[in-house]
């Protein structure tokens, strides 16, 4: 059995639907095809919502009216039947009905997450109501039943792979099974999410659960690539990538894949394949145990960075200072994504400002503490970089004019840090895709 995971622009418009009904009934293997809301979808939901916990009725009310326009427009194309028709509107219906009641409700976050569900609901409902018309046989299996989080937020596989394959087991006659990407059920029971982009962590999730063959990502481009194309010109498709390459990629801001979607398939060998929706013959890239070359295949950004630098002179030859640095982000629930010191001081960054007034409280203590704000993580991933022909040369070479606030190398084989200031990431983007991949 295989997973195809299908995005926001590869179900965005009704004859996109009509090419992944094909893309899907290609081959006889069974599937779970996991959909993503249409494009644009979820962040009008989150509009919606931060209009109404803002106590703006108005606007959210002009944008679910809106929405709903658009909905009604997608329905007249994607089916032709007048009873697929009807049963479409009646999908639509509902959920619009549902988000009408709560502009009269109070606000919360349980609301909330029940808004940004709406998309995946509404999109898996209508596309199987024009597998209805195209007589293909299937069957929707709510994510609602067997896509959890626990306490702290993390999706655990045991739970989530007993609960699917019992559901595989009570329907084993079907053959395709279409579920919602992104939407779960959280530890007290309420509707919740993998966080934006979680529809690959649904599939990667359901792939890893049921052993799969494969698990497709189907989106609206060729494969990573060995740069952002949104903002560098050239770029190339990367054919092979190991697990461990794609998690830093995504990790590290590589938009195609969400941040953490790697490791359920890694945890449980199934090859993950990056495919194009609207060129489904292009090879894409494949992530798998092997790394198939040694070098740089990627950049990737991440935006949004903090960095704390903490300066002590007690810290020379100090033992267990980190230990107690460390313990103030453990105790913040904040992860620190680089480090890098020197004898007198230490620099941490970090991608949420959620704790940050705390956290610097706390370290103030140790010594003198500097918060740099707005700035981005450039990475460079590959396999065994270091052992690459020149590698730090042409790198160092190519950021040459670039303000390098932290630098960070030998932590993994696969990954070369820079930290930049946020102005800077396209510059150094450019500049990195010229020196290093001569593109
Ligand atoms: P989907 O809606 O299918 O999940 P996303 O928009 O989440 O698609 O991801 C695909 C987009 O990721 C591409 O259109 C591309 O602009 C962006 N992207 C950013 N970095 C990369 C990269 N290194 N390789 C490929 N795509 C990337
Ligand atoms: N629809 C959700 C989002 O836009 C999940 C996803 O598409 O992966 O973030
Ligand atoms: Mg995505």
């Amino acid at each position: 059995m295989k997973v195809m995971k299908f995005g926001g622009t590869s179900v965005g418009k009704p004859e996109r639907m009509h090419q992944v009904s094909q893309l899907i009934t290609k081959d006889e293997e069974a599937k779970i095809v996991v959909l993503s809301a249409l494009s644009g979808t979820t962040n009008a939901l989150v509009e919606i919502s931060n209009s109404l916990s803002a106590g703006n009725r108005e606007a959210a009310k002009q944008k679910i009216d809106a929405l709903e326009t658009h909905y009604r427009n997608f329905v007249l194309e994607l089916v032709k039947e007048e009873a697929n028709r009807n049963k479409a509107n009646a999908v639509v219906s509902e959920h619009f009905e549902f988000l009408n009641i709560i502009l009269r409700i109070s606000f919360s976050e349980a609301l909330n997450k029940d808004i940004l569900a709406q998309g995946e609901l509404m999109s898996t409902k209508l596309f199987c109501t024009y597998l209805d018309e195209q007589g293909i046989d299937h069957m929707l299996l709510p994510a609602l039943e067997f896509m959890s989080i626990d306490a702290n937020e993390e999706p655990q596989l045991l739970p989530i792979r007993n609960r699917l394959n019992q559901l595989l087991k009570e329907h084993a006659s079907k053959k395709l099974f279409i579920t919602q990407g992104y939407i779960c059920r959280n530890a007290r029971g309420e509707v919740d999410n993998l966080k934006r982009g979680g529809s690959d962590y649904t599939a990667s999730l359901i792939a890893a659960a049921i052993v799969g063959s494969v698990c497709e990502i189907w989106t609206d481009i060729d494969g990573m690539h060995n740069n952002d194309p949104r903002v560098v010109n050239k770029t190339v498709a990367i054919e092979q990538l190991s697990f461990d390459e794609a998690a830093e990629l995504a990790y590290f801001g590589a938009k195609i894949l969400h941040p953490t979607c790697i490791w359920p398939a890694q945890q449980e060998n199934v090859p993950v394949k990056l495919l194009n929706t609207m060129q489904p013959e292009a090879v894409g890239t494949v992530i798998t145990k092997e790394a198939g070359s040694v070098g740089v295949k990627a950049i990737a950004a991440k935006d949004g960075i903090i960095a704390i630098k903490i300066k002590s002179s007690r810290m020379l030859l100090a033992y267990g200072f980190l230990r107690k640095v460390f313990e103030v982000f453990e105790k913040y629930r904040t992860s620190i994504d680089m480090i890098t010191t020197s004898e007198v001081a230490v620099s941490v960054t970090i991608d949420t400002d959620t704790a940050l007034a705390q956290i610097t409280k706390e370290l103030e203590p140790f010594g003198s503490v500097e918060v740099l704000k707005d700035q981005t993580i450039v990475s460079i991933v590959g396999n065994e970089i270091a052992q690459t022909d020149k590698v730090l040369q042409k790198l160092f070479n190519a950021i040459q004019d670039i303000p390098v606030t932290m630098v960070s190398y030998g932590g993994s084989a696969h990954n070369i840090s820079l930290l930049v200031p946020g102005t800077e990431k396209v510059k150094t983007l450019q500049v990195l895709n010229e020196g290093l991949f001569g593109l």
